[in-house]
């Protein structure tokens, strides 16, 4: 709106960035792909991001619950959409309704969505899903077999894919991807054994992409990647890719705080020399976290600057030194580049103890977006 378009933070997302590592992520797996663009597109905008994938010709969307592919569908998106969790009786109806890939992860669930489909004369689009480790939702894959057979035979389900989803590729170096990928095969050989023709086999996540090759099979599913962000410290960039998101914020306060005189709530941090200080207004109400207190980091003129004391629900305080100079509105970066230096997600999930994931989906709406 004109009014959020005049506060002084915004998050830029740059949807070429976004374009360039679908296209880096296709050159590398020489498969289709699935874009996940669940939790508001991980913090970038649900449907700025899947018209612009949608344009780049993705070959799937992938969100986590109904109501995300509802509002792609309302948006006017028309790629195949797979709603990836696990689903909710009532809801089986919208589905169909919203011409909605359904994750079926029990027999029982493929009776549900059956007898919903007949009650709509309308064929049901699912992908089976087999759990090869994760113990999260779907059939186990050593008795995968009465549930493959029953979704092979349905008149009401057309069987488009059959998935599992890894629980350590972020790590190249953990065996559990092999385990996984071993269990998800015998899985999948229940459809060679009845007969049944083979669907769409998926397995790899970002991790699956960027480590392990034999995960790649007929579509992968990256999320993180796509936004040009890694999934963990221990995972290698083997596909060159652009962070796609910048967290901008600009001065709003400066002053000279006094040795001694501490600063924010609780009186946590206190300076050891007179020093000025200025004020942010981004704080844990726009997701920025507060494990940040007293360990975030800024750039102001294209040099990092720590952030002091705890950081409030709307604003946060930054140590710019004796001699900083700052005026009102100068810009502030918190995620993104700055002149020469740079603020990565990876390395600000480290400084609050999480995973660039949880950065990146807490940014919520009150932070306008400005698409360049
Ligand atoms: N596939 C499934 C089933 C998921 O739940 C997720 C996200 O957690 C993804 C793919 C994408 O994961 P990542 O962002 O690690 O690529």
């Amino acid at each position: 709106s004109e009014i959020a378009s005049q506060r002084p933070s915004r998050i830029v997302v740059d949807l070429d960035a976004i374009g360039h590592n679908l296209q880096a992520i296709r050159a590398r797996v020489g498969v289709p792909v699935m874009g996940i663009v669940k939790a508001n597109a991980y913090g970038h905008g649900l449907v700025p991001v899947a018209r612009h994938l949608q344009a780049q010709g993705v070959d799937q969307l992938g969100v986590a619950f109904v109501e995300e592919g509802i509002a792609l569908r309302r948006a006017g998106i028309t790629t195949p959409i797979l709603v990836l969790g696990g689903i909710f009786g009532p809801q089986v109806a919208q589905f169909l309704e919203h011409d909605l890939e359904i994750t079926v992860s029990s027999l029982d669930k493929l009776r549900q969505v059956e007898a919903t489909a007949e009650a709509m004369g309308r064929k049901a689009s699912i992908h089976l899903k087999i759990d090869t480790g994760m113990e999260r939702v779907g059939v186990h894959s050593y008795s995968a077999g009465p549930f493959i057979e029953a979704a092979a035979a349905s008149c009401w389900c057309t069987l488009k894919g059959i998935y599992s989803h890894l629980a350590c590729a972020d790590d190249p170096g953990s065996p559990m991807t092999g385990l996984q990928l071993e269990r998800f095969f015998e899985g999948c050989a229940h459809f060679e054994r009845i007969g049944a023709p083979m669907p769409l086999r998926h397995l790899a996540n970002s991790g699956g992409v960027l480590h392990f090759p034999d995960t790649w099979l007929d579509i992968v599913r990256p999320g993180i990647v796509l936004y040009g962000v890694l999934p963990d410290p221990a995972s290698q960039a083997t596909i060159a890719m652009r962070p796609a998101l910048s967290l901008v914020s600009r001065v709003v306060f400066f002053k000279v705080v006094n040795a001694g005189n501490p600063v924010s709530y609780g009186a946590t941090w206190q300076p050891a020399v007179d020093t000025r200080i200025v004020t942010v207004p981004v704080g844990y109400g726009d997701g920025y976290p507060r494990a940040l207190s007293s360990r975030g980091q800024v750039l102001l003129h294209g040099q990092t600057h720590p952030l002091v004391g705890r950081v409030c629900m709307d604003q946060f305080m930054v140590d710019i030194g004796p001699q900083g100079s700052a005026y009102n509105e100068d810009e502030v970066v918190l995620i993104g580049r700055q002149g020469d230096a740079g603020i990565s997600t990876e390395a600000l999930a480290k400084r609050a103890g999480t995973i660039p994931y949880e950065i990146l989906t807490g940014l919520n709406e009150r932070i306008p977006r400005e698409y360049i």
